[in-house]
């Protein structure tokens, strides 16, 4: 079966949403052309403007009722999330929350939009500098987080004073249409917000991007994809975050709370099934540990009820269609070839869907395909080292850098490796960086910008400097 990718053409006026637990019809949607993703571009560029000059605090209050229209409709939210991306409920749950949280925190933000005045260190010249929203923005979106990944960018374009044109993964753009309707439910004007769902997204992206109005450009997804629209976006100069892939290490030093790091990596492995860019994809262990933890991993994630994301209990849904199975075995194959050993074997479960039983390697060897590539999927791979030295050596061998997770009872060591560790995040003694109030982004090839805390809010503006005369 194809799980969640459609039977439609890229030439069809609508395609198939399915649901990667059984492959039935979750919904269908309009599959836009690049003559209404321009025709969408155009009535931002024309309603941005009016958006722009309402009272922050009133921007504010339009995302605050966002949040909680949100909030009331948690539950409808995160199963429409179910069906279209397979996660678990509580996985989904978790990510409505997550999502209406940045809502609510450039909500707050809305307002604090500050400039800077000084003296010119000549002292001939005043220097002011005020924000302005950087202008229409076009905002693509991933599968793995349907709703998080929308509002992370609509909620500080909006608060900004941006007008955007958002378009969602083909897989899963059902989430990002109703938190569109949401959107419009809470005052934001009409026009100011397009939710377009498109199969056609190359020829989209490029036409959007070459039109003068488009100023921003927010990508989360796959390295790959992200350097394509780079080259796109430089045709015009348009401002750019990215936020790509990760390959993120997790090491434990033998002084860590074993079931600290044990509980921490199930966490940030199984979160969304492994289908998240923050997932660790490699644990590097201290050797005295090495074995205790994979074990106890093991023993974790072997015990974790699988099944549709929406049934009682489930904690490991279906993948989010065949190819990523296809990936995950070659990758999983590699290891065993070169001579990783199987603690907990897992792989491909027989039954209708995109299943896949979660799967702890050990001893995986230096060189396996599996340290170097994003799994995005229930797999882990253990390797034990020696040294500290070589632990980050070992973590910075990635041309990926965006979250690093430390296990250690010394904080000094803690901050020493955290800051020796090539990521734009450190997760020290912790499963989770996620949070709406942080600067959530990457080094290396895992992007350029931040998103949430207020550096996510900067993003979507312009500095402008005034250069002020005759107050000397
Ligand atoms: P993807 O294949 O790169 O797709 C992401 C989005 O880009 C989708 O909306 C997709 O539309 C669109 N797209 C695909 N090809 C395009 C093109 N040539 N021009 C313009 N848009 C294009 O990524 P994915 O498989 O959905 O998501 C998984 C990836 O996202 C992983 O690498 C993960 O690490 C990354 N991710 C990163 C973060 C972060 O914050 N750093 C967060 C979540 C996920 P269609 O669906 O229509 O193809």
């Amino acid at each position: 079966m194809s799980g969640a990718a459609t039977a439609a053409t890229a030439e069809a006026t609508t395609f198939d949403v399915l649901d990667p637990a059984d492959g039935s019809l979750v919904g269908t949607v309009p599959n836009a052309t690049v003559e209404d993703a321009l025709a969408a571009v155009e009535a931002a560029a024309a309603a941005g403007p009016a958006w722009a000059a309402r009272a922050p605090r009133e921007r504010s209050e339009v995302l605050l009722r966002a949040f909680e229209l949100m909030r009331a409709r948690r539950r409808e939210i995160a199963e429409l999330i179910v069906r279209e991306n397979g996660k678990p409920l509580p996985d989904a749950l978790g990510e409505v929350d997550y999502a209406a949280e940045f809502f609510r925190w450039y909500g707050e933000e809305a307002v604090r939009l500050n400039g800077t005045f000084a003296t010119a260190p000549s002292g001939a010249n005043r220097i002011l500098v005020t924000r302005q929203p950087v202008g229409v923005c076009l905002l693509i979106t991933p599968w793995n987080f349907p709703a998080a990944m929308a509002t992370r960018k609509l909620g500080p374009a909006l608060a900004a004073g941006c007008s955007a044109v958002l378009k969602p993964a083909s897989d899963t753009p059902l989430t990002a249409l109703l938190i569109g309707e949401l959107l419009a439910e809470a005052g934001v004007p009409e026009g100011v917000v397009h939710v377009l769902p498109s199969r056609r997204s190359g020829a989209v992206a490029d036409a959007v991007l070459d039109h003068s109005a488009v100023r921003k450009l927010s990508f989360t997804g796959s390295t790959e994809v992200g350097r394509a629209l780079l080259a796109s976006a430089a045709r015009t100069v348009v401002n750019s975050s990215m936020e790509l892939g990760g390959n993120a290490p997790f090491l434990v030093f033998a002084d860590a709370d074993l079931d600290a790091a044990v509980e921490g990596a199930l966490v940030a492995k199984m979160r969304n099934v492994g289908e998240a860019c923050t997932a660790a994809n490699r644990f590097y262990v201290e050797r005295p540990l090495a074995r205790a933890f994979a074990e106890r991993l093991a023993e974790r994630m072997g015990a974790l009820p699988i099944g549709p994301g929406l049934e009682d209990g489930v904690r490991v849904g279906p993948l989010i269609n065949d190819a990523a199975i296809e990936k995950i075995e070659g990758l999983v194959g590699d290891a065993l070839a070169r001579g990783a050993e199987a603690l907990l074997p897992g792989g491909r479960i027989d039954r209708p869907g995109c299943f896949y039983a979660p799967t702890v390697l050990n001893d995986v060897p230096a060189g396996s395909e599996i340290l170097a590539e994003e799994i995005f999927g229930p797999v882990a791979p253990v390797v034990a080292f020696d040294r500290e030295e070589e632990a980050i050596a070992l973590a910075n061998d990635t041309e990926y850098g965006l979250v690093s997770y430390v296990y250690t009872r010394d904080l000094a060591r803690g901050l020493r490796v955290g800051e020796a560790l090539d990521s734009g995040m450190i997760a020290l003694n912790r499963g989770l960086v996620s949070d709406p109030a942080a600067p959530f982004g990457g080094v290396k090839q895992s992007g350029i910008g931040r998103e949430g805390g207020h550096e996510g809010l900067l993003d979507y503006t312009e500095s402008k400097y005034v250069a002020i005369g005759g107050a000397a």
